[in-house]
């Protein structure tokens, strides 16, 4: 039985898909977004404009991978539900084609600590995960070995895939992601990175721990 905190789920999906869109961090039907739900999750139908969607026809796909109805899930649900399934801190994730990050996809190239942002994803780096056919188990288990110890990386020859607590975090981190491939794009232009050295980044690590934890929010 579909609840009425279920309908506002399917709407805040639908709004993430087109805030995804007017930020200029994917394009078309392109990319796909979910949020883990009781026994399962919920996740955007496959091939459908993000500007036509209804909130009936976003797809509850369980934890078993089994789903029913009208509406076909994303054909990268195996990706979302592995994250669901492998890192209990996933509350929504957000896969995109954003232009930079699916640039130095291309080059399979990860973002190495060229600037201290990349400890937003949770480490040193931002990998790229092997290449595989979008919407297999095979591009599924090179996503879980690529995001072992973060909540980000880019895809090889695709893209780029976020995951936090929830819609907001996720589409957040999914934005810094892209302005990093943007910096280090434009900066390897100009001549060789200077990379930050693991000491800095343990320092940088260390401060992100707290960050943006203000008392009055606590
Ligand atoms: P879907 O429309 O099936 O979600 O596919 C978009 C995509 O980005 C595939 O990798
Ligand atoms: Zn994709």
């Amino acid at each position: 039985m579909q609840t009425s905190s279920d309908t506002a789920l399917r709407a805040a999906i639908i709004e993430t898909c087109l805030r995804m869109n007017a930020e200029g961090i994917n394009q078309g039907t392109s990319g796909n977004v979910s949020a883990r739900v009781g026994g399962g999750m919920l996740i955007t139908p496959s091939g459908v404009s993000y500007a036509a969607m209804q909130p009936d026809q976003i797809v509850f796909v369980a934890d078993d991978g089994a789903w029913t109805g009208d509406w076909k899930p994303s054909s990268e649900w195996r990706m979302h539900l592995d994250i669901y399934r492998d890192r209990a801190e996933a509350g929504a994730v957000v896969h995109t084609h954003s232009t930079h990050a699916t640039a130095l996809s291309c080059l399979r190239r990860s973002i190495p600590p060229f600037h201290y942002m990349v400890a937003v994803a949770g480490g040193t780096d931002i990998r790229c995960a092997d290449y595989a056919t979008f919407g297999t188990q095979e591009l599924s288990d090179a996503m879980l070995a690529a995001l072992e110890g973060r909540k980000a990386c880019l895809l090889a020859n695709h893209g780029q895939i976020a995951f936090g607590p929830n819609l907001d975090k996720a589409l957040w981190l999914a934005g810094e992601v892209e302005v990093l491939a943007h910096q280090l794009i434009l900066a390897s232009s100009l001549g060789e990175p200077i990379i930050l050295d693991a000491a800095e980044m343990d320092r940088v690590l260390a401060l992100f721990a707290d960050y943006g934890k203000q008392p009055a929010r606590a």
